[in-house]
């Protein structure tokens, strides 16, 4: 199908940094390097696939990434891809599924925008870094990669902003989607898709507000990191809690005074997949936070929820439209 309609498309690659740019040397370490741009200007296969560009914007450790950052380049994408038919965006691994899935938010685009990223650094053996951006390239060239909002094509498998995530902190097989699995693969003769994601979800902001806390539960935890929120002007606090969404006793207290002063307090799950269900009624358990105006974030996950609400926030203000926005968009 690819080879048939041999039409080659113009994809414009955006670098932001991550160790696909990175080089290993003794004894700095795994650091920044400057020859990936000219590295990918000149790779032969690439321009057998597609007309590309390749944009020098960023190169930094993704952990350097903040969500201004993020959405500075969520604006850059919106205004390159009217002349392109698809854009890659090469990305560290750390923070790559929070750039992704906040791009994936505010975009207004129908056409493919794909992250990639590598595991390896470009001088170890066995390096992921070419064939992730062959394979983002192809994916973002393909017809069915339009309308299926922001993708990330690593080790040969396709997943949706939304459900990827970084799961081990070394192998080329980290990304995955928990619980769903990816919605394609690329495969050498060509991409196949095998199921599409029926949840899509856009916050078409121009502005974000980034007072939104994320606060991980842990065994016996008080709650000072609830307060501290309080004392520095907080609008949301997301709060990754045990399992269907339950949290210790002695948070509680903090939690009705949080939410008593208009912040928002979201509950999502620190356990890997699955949603938070208004299920356990005792102190602190789901239904009873529920009962308390926590809102709960279904199977979204801390980090993507913390940017949502900074999305929100960024377009309503108002901390009542946001929760009414934020309880009717999740599943
Ligand atoms: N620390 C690196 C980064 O996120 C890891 C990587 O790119 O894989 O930039």
């Amino acid at each position: 199908m690819e080879k048939r309609l041999n039409m080659k498309k113009n994809i414009l690659i955006i670098l932001t940094g991550g160790t696909i740019s990175m080089k290993a040397s003794d004894p700095a370490g795994v650091i920044p390097s400057n020859e990936f741009a000219d590295f990918l200007r000149q790779f032969p296969q690439l321009n057998s696939v597609a007309n590309v560009e390749v944009m020098d914007y960023l190169n930094i450790p993704s952990p350097y990434m903040t969500p201004e950052m993020m959405f500075e380049l969520a604006k850059l994408v919106d205004l390159k891809i009217i002349d392109y038919d698809g854009i890659v965006i090469t990305h560290g691994t750390d923070t790559l599924e929070e750039t992704a899935y906040l791009c994936d938010l505010v975009l207004t685009t129908r056409k493919p925008v794909i992250f990639t990223a590598a595991m390896r650094s470009g001088n170890e053996i066995g390096l992921d870094g070419p064939r992730n951006i062959i394979g983002s390239v192809r994916v973002a060239c393909h017809p069915d990669s339009i309308d299926k909002g922001v993708l990330v094509v690593m080790n040969d498998e396709i997943h949706t902003a939304r459900d990827v995530v970084k799961s081990d902190t070394g192998k080329i097989d980290s990304f995955i989607s928990p619980g769903y699995g990816p919605v394609g693969i690329v495969d050498p003769d060509k991409i196949v898709y095998h199921r599409t994601s029926l949840y899509k979800d856009n916050v078409w902001t121009d502005q974000l507000d980034t007072k939104v806390e994320l606060i991980k539960a842990a065994a016996g935890m008080d709650g000072k990191f609830i307060r501290c929120c309080m004392e520095n002007d907080i609008k949301a606090i997301v709060i990754e809690a045990f399992g269907r969404g339950n949290l210790p006793k002695s948070l509680v207290p903090d939690i009705q005074a949080a939410i008593a002063k208009s912040i928002l307090v979201v509950i999502t799950s620190r356990t890997y997949t699955g949603r938070v269900l208004a299920e356990y009624g005792y102190e602190g358990g789901g239904k009873h936070l529920e009962t308390l105006g926590c809102i709960l974030a279904s199977d979204m996950k801390g980090v993507k929820v913390r940017l949502k609400l900074m999305a929100l926030f960024g377009k309503y203000h108002d901390v009542d439209i946001v929760k009414r926005f934020f309880k009717q968009s999740v599943l």
